[in-house]
């Protein structure tokens, strides 16, 4: 095969520059330190989608929107968790978005990992139960179960409502939306994994008899959101486009830097190279695009994608980039599109990137609501990591000097890079799937059984 480079000298000006500038970092620093969380619903969530706007616009691309949205607003309240037996005492807690305001007082239930044979084998135990459950994947499942899976399996098993806990220690409560765009059926919140391992010892010490009073506050109502859109403009006559994207919000209560903030800055400087370099060579155009509200839904994704129904069929790929600046590979992790792994090879070896090229959905970021509607998708990553926890990631210590200017410099090369082959490619072999041929990944993908889940609880 040959591995010669026809895009040598675009790869060397977009490469030289990325790694001789400091702006990924500076813009960074300007939505971690200035616009903090970013959390839906806040003025710095509008006033960080206008800064994006204002980089956009200064880089040189075209077309630079913010486009509205309704969603269902959440804000958090104060909640409170009272051991009432056997001894009394108070922990530290706090809402997960979407959770209702309520007041429960019941019995504590451990469903350990949160795996479906746990939540099995406590059977109808759980009905009416506050029940527990920690952030780690369970060690045998062999796949990642994220926290709404955990939560709307409790939902199911009757629960009135749901503990999760952290699986780190140090790093406080982890927060994570319990539902997508709507007011949860029951309250959920969240306890650090000191607390949690303080339940635990008291539920074996007393024979699994502790009770608990949880009151919650919280508030949901409608509000409105934005995703911010820029073009840079191909010169061949054709309608396809390529999408870079990553979402803006983070949560309220982290600067949320590198999740998402360093994939959304890399996004960002991704466009300032191609602009600065490609502009006249592109042949296709590539659409850059910052979602609102992802932590509480992928709701702008999937807003984006209704709004913009008409020009799915001309999305050649989309790039999901988020959380990209963070230390993990910078690969390509292709939605189950067998047909395009030698496409990204050969970009790999024409880069001499450290790019590894797999395959692995999962349905928890903006790249989904593409996939669902058969667009060619993939997000930055590993295919290859096995599945690990958060971190400090979604907890208030997820902030600004943790991310590595390196890590944004090569997210942001190979984001650009990519961006270009696609853009630039005569053929590029895939072409969006049928509703027939999503619907039976959908049935049918190991990585897909939360989604799978989820749709039991909202039919
Ligand atoms: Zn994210």
């Amino acid at each position: 095969m040959s591995k010669t480079n026809p895009y040598l000298q675009l790869d060397q000006k977009i490469v030289g520059d990325i790694y001789t500038s400091q702006e990924a970092m500076e813009n960074l620093t300007v939505l971690c330190d200035e616009y903090g969380a970013r959390f839906a619903g806040t003025p710095e969530e509008y006033a960080a989608a206008n800064f994006i706007a204002d980089c956009f616009k200064r880089y040189g691309l075209q077309n630079v929107e913010l486009e509205a949205y309704p969603y269902a607003g959440w804000t958090r309240g104060t909640a409170t968790l009272e051991v009432i037996e056997p001894i009394r005492r108070t922990l530290h807690c706090i809402s997960l978005p979407y959770c209702p305001a309520g007041d429960i007082t019941t019995e504590l239930v451990s469903a350990g990992y949160g795996s479906p044979g746990e939540y099995e084998a406590l059977g109808n135990t759980a009905t009416d139960k506050l029940v527990m459950a920690q952030s780690a994947s369970p060690p045998d499942l062999g796949r990642w179960v994220h926290r709404k899976e955990k939560f709307e399996r409790a939902v199911l098993a009757g629960a009135s409502g749901f503990i999760f806990v952290s699986e780190h220690p140090g790093v406080g409560p982890e927060t994570g939306s319990l539902q997508n765009n709507r007011e949860a059926p029951m309250p959920g919140i969240s306890v650090c994994k000191e607390d949690g391992e303080f339940l635990k010892r008291l539920l074996a010490r007393n024979s699994g008899k502790v009770t608990l009073k949880l009151k919650t506050t919280d508030i949901n109502e409608p509000r409105t959101s934005w995703n911010v859109v820029a073009d840079l403009p191909g010169h061949e006559n054709s309608a396809e486009t390529i999408i870079l994207g990553c979402h803006y919000d983070g949560h309220d209560i982290s600067q949320g830097a590198h999740d998402p903030a360093s994939g959304m800055v890399s996004v960002i400087e991704a466009a300032r190279a191609l602009s600065t370099y490609a502009a006249d060579s592109l042949k296709r155009t590539v659409r850059f695009i910052a979602f609102g509200t992802e932590e509480i839904g992928l709701t702008g994704a999937f807003r984006y994608v209704d709004a913009h129904d008409s020009e799915l069929d001309n999305i050649r790929f989309m790039l999901n980039m988020d959380a990209a600046g963070g230390t993990s590979r910078k690969g390509i992790v292709l939605h189950c599109w067998d047909t395009l792994e030698p496409f990204f090879n050969i970009a790999r070896q024409q880069m001499h990137a450290e790019m590894p090229v797999g395959q692995k959905v999962h349905s928890y970021s903006d790249h989904f609501p593409f996939f669902l509607k058969g667009v060619p998708s993939c997000h930055m990553g590993d295919h290859e990591a096995p599945p690990g926890g958060r971190g400090f990631g979604h907890t208030a210590y997820d902030t600004l000097e943790k991310v590595k200017l390196e890590n944004l410099r090569a997210a942001s090369a190979v984001g650009a890079r990519i961006a270009l082959r696609c853009a630039n490619a005569n053929d590029f072999p895939a072409k969006r799937r049928n509703n027939e041929a999503v619907q039976k990944i959908v049935d049918t993908d190991p990585g897909l059984e939360g989604y799978r889940i989820s749709l039991k609880l909202t039919r």
